[in-house]
């Protein structure tokens, strides 16, 4: 039986309320310096890339 990684919650960079459950397995991310973002969709994505001030 595999055992039980503690991770910490991950959540949408545009939506904060929208938890990640999978942040391994999810597609739509994007890679800042050093730090990786998570989005729920490939809309929130994209919203995020055309004014990303705005969730900074
Ligand atoms: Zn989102």
């Amino acid at each position: 039986m595999a055992k039980a990684v503690a991770k910490k919650k991950v959540f949408c960079t545009v939506c904060p309320t929208w938890e990640i459950k999978n942040p391994d397995r999810c597609s739509n991310t994007l890679k800042k310096r050093s730090k990786t973002l998570y989005f729920c969709t490939k809309r929130c994505k994209e919203r995020y890339t055309k004014s990303p001030e705005k969730f900074a």
